[in-house]
């Protein structure tokens, strides 16, 4: 993630919201988009950055949201995303809900840099995308309503629990995963809606070649059958986990989750180490993923040293960077007047 600068020279860091050298109010300013101290005159507040005068988002209220807008009583442009929200009387859900909604607003912004969806062509009104944060609840009859994590024409629904590390961690050993965390969460689901509202409009029939066409395998089969059987043993000569092996439309979401892992820490080595690596959508995707697989394998090492999980747990195999040179392209790809509006099937 790119930081930003206090008016001290400071370097502010993504959550970062009050500086620790000359205690200046810190944020992100909706009008020039970038990390930003901010002054204080009289009963006014101003971006150090581009000194429009800055409103706090109303989710600062709650300690949710640090951003700054030039309109008063509003939500940053991130936060209305959010369609639902937890119960705002119960302190533990509201904890929950910032640790979600950090992760939400760090995608955000990743999707608008490589410009992906809701940030391409028209994708924002034809194919809207929202999200819904809920919780598990117990109805009269004393039965627990379970919430699923999951995505459906362009609605991105978090079970709120998946907030807790210890929820996580149970399931992530009980599942058999490598690692299990909301930004990772946050880009599956978000893969299937670039699966929805783009790859299936601009490149189709490329999709059907590298992972199948959706549309001849039944998903609730696909499923019953993952759960039952497990992973072929030889999964990971195609795909980039044993749950893309699932479905095509997992095996796409899983892809897009490590392509975007990939930009990521691309994005972060360039900001902080001035390390020289194109990101742009032109860029020779093989190569981008050959120069951040060497800071993968350094910062593993530094995680082992602390007996951490490695950065990037997964292995990417010449399939997988075939699977995810596709999702790369999608970012230069423009779609044909006759599908401008078209609503493919839901999932
Ligand atoms: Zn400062
Ligand atoms: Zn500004
Ligand atoms: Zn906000
Ligand atoms: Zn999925």
């Amino acid at each position: 993630m790119k930081t930003g600068t206090c008016r001290c020279g400071n370097r502010i860091f993504f959550n970062n919201h009050q500086c620790l050298s000359c205690n200046a109010k810190l944020g992100r300013c909706t009008s020039c988009n970038s990390l930003t101290s901010l002054s204080i005159k009289g009963n006014s507040t101003h971006c150090d950055t581009c000194g429009t005068q800055a409103h706090a988002c109303i989710n600062h209220a709650h300690g949710v949201c640090h951003s700054y807008n030039a309109e008063l009583n509003a939500l940053c442009r991130w936060c209305e995303y959010t369609d639902v929200i937890p119960p705002l009387s119960k302190p533990d859900s509201i904890h929950r809900w910032a640790a979600i909604e950090s992760a939400k607003r760090r995608l955000l912004h990743q999707l608008e840099d490589l410009g992906f969806p809701p940030y391409v062509a028209d994708t924002h009104q034809t194919h809207p995308l929202r999200f819904a944060f809920l919780e598990d609840t117990v109805n009269e009859n004393g039965e627990l309503e379970k919430v699923t994590t999951g995505h459906e024409n362009g609605l991105i629904t978090i079970n709120m629990a998946e907030a807790d590390s210890v929820h996580r961690e149970r399931q992530r050993v009980r599942l058999g995963e490598p690692q299990r965390t909301l930004i990772g969460h946050m880009r599956h689901e978000v893969g299937h809606y670039i699966d929805w509202a783009w790859a299936s409009r601009v490149a189709p029939q490329r999709y059907y070649d590298l992972f199948g066409n959706p549309d001849l395998v039944d998903y609730t089969e696909a499923m019953e059958r993952h759960y039952e059987q497990g992973p072929p043993a030889n999964w990971a000569a195609n795909h980039v986990s044993a749950y893309a092996t699932m479905h095509p439309w997992e095996d796409f979401a899983e892809t897009v989750n490590v392509y975007l892992d990939i930009t990521a820490i691309a994005t972060t080595a360039c900001d902080l180490s001035q390390r020289k690596l194109d990101l742009s959508a032109k860029a020779d995707a093989e190569q981008l993923v050959s120069s951040v697989l060497d800071i993968v394998i350094e910062v593993s090492e530094y995680n082992f040293d602390l007996g951490l999980l490695p950065l990037l747990p997964e292995r990417l195999s010449p399939a997988v960077i075939e699977k995810l040179s596709y999702v790369h392209s999608l970012r230069s790809m423009t779609l044909a007047p006759e599908m401008a509006t078209t609503m493919p099937a839901s999932q």
